[in-house]
């Protein structure tokens, strides 16, 4: 495996192997701290591509919080050994300065609500963030396929949107959201939490599994997120921030629950935030 740092290295290298010509390219776009979400990612553009390239940038136009920023786990040396492990073939891990041609900037972007609501709303800028650190990424690599996690759903509508527009000869690939054996969705910022936090931070995820039972056993599809919003708005420890249902095309909240396809919260648990989702099956 490779770990190529510069935009340029990176073109000089794709070129003297012919890369872009002879060979189906996978990118799996990250912010590093890598765990098995990510490597998940990796393993499944290895199956599909002959070259995965793997970015690692903690990309500044996406923070809204400079605490935030900084206190983003930076773990180099633990990456390259998951991402190789996964079925990485190059790490591309240039500055912000490098990827952006410049002092990184992002343009606001408003495409409704996938843009506007939820995580557009409560952080407000991300999404312009994000589009601008994938759209050059993709200017840069020019992949066949990107591989996205489900665990950031509105991340992969919003990345859809960008593509078609910008880029629609990039497939986007949605993967399934990865947990650890308590049910607690992976996430880089997890390493923050303290034993106190973690117990806290799994109240999310039964949350969510809380309304899938019970909507199975009867109860509306309204009822149980209301009742779950409630019980997670009365927990010690966590801020909530929104507990809903969703259509993951939309992100309409406006949506009627028999438009609903996930669930999504967003919490502060002892001062780390944190997302997660589930899909419904069964509406009503
Ligand atoms: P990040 O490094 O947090 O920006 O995430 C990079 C990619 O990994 C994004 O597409 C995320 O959605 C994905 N990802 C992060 N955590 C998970 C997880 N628990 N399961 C699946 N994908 C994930």
């Amino acid at each position: 495996m490779k770990i190529i740092r510069t935009s340029v290295e990176l073109n000089h290298w794709f070129n003297e192997h012919n890369i872009q010509i002879n060979k189906s390219l996978g990118l799996v776009p990250t912010m590093g701290a890598l765990h098995q979400g990510h490597a998940s990612l990796i393993e499944n553009a290895s199956k599909e591509c002959d070259l995965v390239v793997v970015s690692i940038l903690v990309n500044p136009t996406q923070f809204n919080a400079k605490d935030d920023l900084d206190a983003y786990p930076r773990t180099m040396d633990a990456d390259a050994e998951i991402a190789k492990a996964a079925g990485c073939n190059v790490i591309f891990a240039p500055t912000a300065e490098d990827l952006y041609g410049g002092k990184p900037k992002a343009e606001h972007m408003d495409w409704g609500s996938i843009t506007h609501s939820f995580e557009g709303k409560c952080r407000p800028g991300h999404f312009d963030g994000v589009i601008a650190v994938v759209d050059k990424l993709f200017g840069v690599i020019k992949p066949n396929k990107a591989y996205f996690g489900a665990k950031d759903l509105q991340q992969v509508a919003v990345v859809q949107k960008m593509a078609q527009i910008r880029h629609p000869n990039i497939e986007i690939v949605s993967c399934g959201l990865i947990r650890d054996s308590k049910g607690l969705a992976l996430s880089s910022r997890n390493i923050r939490l303290t034993n106190q936090g973690l117990k806290r931070a799994l109240k999310l995820s039964f949350a969510l599994s809380n309304v899938v039972e019970n909507t199975s056993a009867g109860t509306s599809i309204k009822t149980a997120v209301d009742t779950a919003r409630k019980e997670l708005q009365e927990s010690e420890g966590i801020d909530l921030e929104y507990f809903n249902g969703v259509n993951c095309q939309t992100f309409s909240p406006d949506d009627e629950p028999f438009d609903w396809s996930h669930i999504v919260v967003a919490a502060n648990v002892d001062g780390v935030r944190l997302i997660d989702n589930i899909e419904i099956e069964v509406v009503g």
